[in-house]
């Protein structure tokens, strides 16, 4: 019997001996290559020297201290270098970009999203508008799993223990999913500004002066695996937002971070979208270290110093210096040696690969991504896009497949509504070599032929 507490009470999860490249090599002699980096976490792959040399020196320096009363050049750096995190920067200089102007870092994606609730929260409350006490998120979306980044989101399994238990003050539009959504006589722009018109209907029926911000995935991560937004949604969420006084959060916690083949997810949004508050945190330092941020603009820096002049949240490892020392030689890493373009070109070459290889199959009903984030979404009949049972377990199947052919990739139920539907997410690392590539795609067919028989599908 473990000792540890792990996710399953009954299965045992494989012991791993140790990790290097794009590979994690178990306990058992077998090799895996990691084309998810777990949940899209390990973007420069394991066990990178230059990251272990610059932690450790970080520790031997200086291996905690309290933010109450001190910093470390470590904090300070990283936080200079991801607010100037941006595709356009080319060596020419600081650029402080985007109107983020600073950044809180804390262990967890969930921790992020929990400060950002109540940093929107206490810029309200600073500028004496008491009644905004409401959130709007998307059904579909996931933004964390303590009481408060649970309540935001909606997967709908992992909260029903907690019903009647989660905030209250939290309304759910309908997410930007055109796959499944958008209507057969609706064009992209249509389908966008019905979705915007109905958002607009939604904070007009809560109130929009008690709605405090608006949440989404700029590029929806696991629920629905990597869905981007119809061209002009989020440019008309933002008018939105702008129009009623209500704060964009935007969750880049799996997106975010060079994923998708920019800094930010949200920089490739028609229109120049941007959003007052961003959280990150998977990629920011790639798995190496528990680390994410939040990542806040001058309007709400700018309303605190005014107001009570300080952030009124705190956490006893905030700012922690190994792991900001962990994640900065990260990011640096990825800066040098331009791996955020590079995941955008291998991203082109990973979605040509898969189009080819799965565009024709029987059940995958759509291949999307960008970057180095691809979704398959299975479905039982393409021409209705009707997805499997739920107890056929699909997507678990080609998972658990793929995995005794040597490649992890992410497995996702609940595609579709957070109850039907079977997805499997790629992420691998953005240094992931061609031959890798090839051999992540080559792996996926062979788990595909094996579920898709007759066999497998009762
Ligand atoms: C993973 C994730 C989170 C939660 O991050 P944790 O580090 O697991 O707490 C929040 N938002 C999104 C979009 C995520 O993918």
């Amino acid at each position: 019997m473990p000792a540890l507490l792990n996710r399953s009470l009954v299965i045992h999860p494989y012991l791993v001996d140790h990790a290097s490249g794009s590979y994690l090599h178990l306990a058992d002699g077998r090799s895996i290559l990691d084309a998810c980096g777990g949940a899209a976490v390990a973007v420069i792959g394991h066990g990178n020297a230059e990251v272990i040399a610059a932690t450790a020196a970080q520790m031997q320096r200086t291996s905690y201290i309290h933010t109450g009363a001190y910093t470390t050049t470590a904090a300070e750096d990283l936080a200079k270098f991801v607010l100037e995190c941006t595709t356009a920067v080319n060596g020419k200089g600081i650029q402080f970009t985007h109107g983020l102007k600073r950044a809180f870092f804390v262990g967890s994606g969930s921790e992020a999203n929990e400060s950002a609730l109540k940093i929107a929260r206490q810029y309200f409350f600073e500028k004496g508008e008491l009644q905004r006490q409401h959130y709007v998120s998307r059904r579909q979306a996931y933004h964390g799993n303590t009481f408060g980044s649970m309540s935001i989101s909606s997967v709908v399994g992992r909260r029903i223990p907690y019903e009647g238990v989660l905030l209250p003050n939290i309304s759910f539009v309908d997410p930007a999913f055109e796959y499944h959504y958008r209507r057969d006589n609706e064009t992209e722009e249509e389908y966008a500004e019905r979705l915007v018109r109905e958002l607009e209907e939604h904070f007009l029926e809560i109130g929009p002066e008690k709605i405090i911000s608006f949440i989404a995935e700029p590029v929806v991560g696991a629920t629905s695996g990597c869905v981007t937004a119809p061209k002009g949604y989020f440019s008309g969420v933002r008018s939105l937002c702008d129009k009623y006084g209500i704060l964009l959060h935007f969750d880049e916690v799996l997106c975010g971070m060079g994923r998708t083949g920019s800094y930010f997810a949200f920089e490739q949004e028609d229109g120049g979208v941007l959003p007052d508050i961003v959280t990150i945190g998977k990629g920011l330092g790639g798995g190496y270290v528990p680390i994410a941020a939040m990542l806040v603009n001058d309007r709400i820096v700018d309303t605190l110093r005014r107001g009570s002049s300080v952030f009124n949240h705190g956490h006893t490892f905030q700012a922690h210096p190994t792991a900001c020392s962990a994640a900065l030689a990260v990011q640096k890493i990825i800066r040098r040696e331009g791996l955020v373009s590079r995941c955008g070109d291998m991203g082109i070459k990973l979605g040509q690969c898969l189009r080819a290889e799965f565009g024709h199959r029987q059940y995958v009903g759509d291949i999307r991504g960008r970057g180095l984030l691809w979704a398959l979404e299975f479905v039982k009949d393409k021409k209705t896009k009707t997805p499997f049972e739920a107890s056929i377990g699909f997507g678990a199947q080609i998972h658990q497949a793929a995995f005794d052919l040597g490649v992890a990739v992410y497995p996702c139920v609940g595609t579709v509504d957070g109850v039907v539907g079977d997805h499997i997410l790629l992420a691998p690392p953005f240094n992931i070599s061609e031959i890798e590539l090839d051999i992540m795609v080559s792996t996926l067919r062979r788990a595909y032929h094996e579920t898709s028989q007759p066999h497998s599908l009762t």
